[in-house]
């Protein structure tokens, strides 16, 4: 069986440090040995420094970015409850989804997708229910939009309502700060900007949450995700059986934790910028057109459009067949009409950018 080393410039997953790939080869232990409690205290804190968060109820399901949107949907909203669900892209349609499978009323409020959410569309849902959270995707991969935060987090807390936030792809990527921006439940995944290999997924939840959580009526539905359940499995020397964790991530995810904090977040968020900007110059030298306005793109998932009379399939199989390099295609009403080019963790790198415009320059000129 042929196993190419792709370039992985696409939304996720990212290319994966050589130490981290080494950290999945150390020998298994039990997923209750005291060696490996150390382990998951050790991703725990981490988490906690990358997030900028003091909460305690921080910790990892085993399961990727989707477990972690079900797990902070499923335990915040029971039957009848209303959710202020925000909408500019795939992901955000997903959390109303799920939050309709939960039982809840989902008020949707939609911006065109590629641009980012409206203050003012957001006022006015919340004034118009009795909202039990709001919930907004951060950085939407599906378009390229990173969405402001701050102001939506202090109209949800002011509507009594809690403020859930989808960090998939801004985490370790851009700035993010739970405490200081008052989120109240959080997920991401280990894929995306954090560079470790999928199937993890990092939350967070606030006083506020547990809360929540602690005067619910009904039981979670879900007997894996519920967190009254999981959190003692997170609880240090009290931890008891709840399921097996997956050893092997959970190396490659502490070891990834630890590249993060050695480069130190403000040079990583930098590091993301900068290499953003070189794709950006050479792709517009090139003609090329961004989808997102320049303000809100996100320096890990560039959009842009795919000119008049270039096949996107043709081109996208040459830069994998050819040159081992993968990016990615537009999803729902934009496919086949931008590419998604991802420069997350490890692949945001120079010798990357690099790589991409001369095998594109190769392909289209
Ligand atoms: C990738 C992604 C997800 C889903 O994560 P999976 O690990 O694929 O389940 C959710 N939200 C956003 C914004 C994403 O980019």
């Amino acid at each position: 069986m042929k196993t190419s080393t792709r370039v992985l410039m696409g939304p996720g997953p990212s290319d994966v440090h050589p130490r981290v790939l080494r950290a999945m080869a150390t020998p298994l232990v039990g997923h209750l040995d005291p060696e490996f409690l150390e382990v998951m205290d050790d991703i725990k804190t981490m988490t906690q420094e990358t997030l900028q968060t003091k909460n305690p109820l921080t910790f990892v399901v085993s399961a990727p970015g989707s477990a972690g949107m079900e797990t902070c949907l499923v335990n915040l909203l029971e039957p009848g409850d209303e959710a202020v669900i925000c909408i500019h892209g795939v992901f955000g349609n997903r959390m109303a989804d799920i939050a309709e499978r939960c039982g809840a009323k989902a008020i949707k409020v939609e911006a065109d997708w590629g641009s980012p959410i409206e203050i003012e569309d957001v006022k006015i849902a919340l004034e118009n229910c009795n909202p039990k959270l709001l919930a907004i995707v951060h950085a939407e991969t599906s378009t390229g939009v990173l969405q402001p935060l701050e102001e939506i987090s202090r109209l949800t807390k002011a509507a009594g309502a809690l403020f859930v936030v989808d960090a998939v792809t801004s985490y370790c990527g851009t700035e993010l700060k739970v405490d200081e921006w008052g989120i109240d439940a959080l997920y991401s995944g280990s894929q995306k900007c954090l560079s470790a290999p999928p199937g993890l997924s990092p939350v967070t939840f606030s006083q506020a949450a547990i809360d929540a959580l602690d005067n619910r009526k009904t039981k979670v539905q879900s007997w894996f995700l519920d967190l009254s359940l999981v959190k003692n499995y997170w609880a240090g020397a009290k931890r008891a059986y709840h399921h097996t964790a997956p050893i092997s991530s959970m190396y490659a995810m502490r070891e990834a934790l630890r590249i993060v904090l050695e480069e130190g977040l403000e040079n990583r968020f930098a590091r993301h910028r900068k290499n953003h900007e070189l794709l950006r110059d050479g792709l517009e030298s090139m003609g090329f057109k961004f989808l997102v306005e320049e303000q809100y793109r996100l320096p890990m998932l560039n959009a842009v459009r795919i000119p008049e009379g270039i096949d996107d399939l043709t081109v996208r199989k040459r830069l994998l067949e050819e040159y081992n390099i993968e990016i990615g295609g537009g999803l729902g009403p934009f496919a086949g009409k931008i590419w998604r080019i991802g420069l997350m963790g490890e692949s945001s790198d120079a010798n990357h950018v690099n790589m991409l415009l001369a095998a594109l320059k190769n392909i289209i000129l």
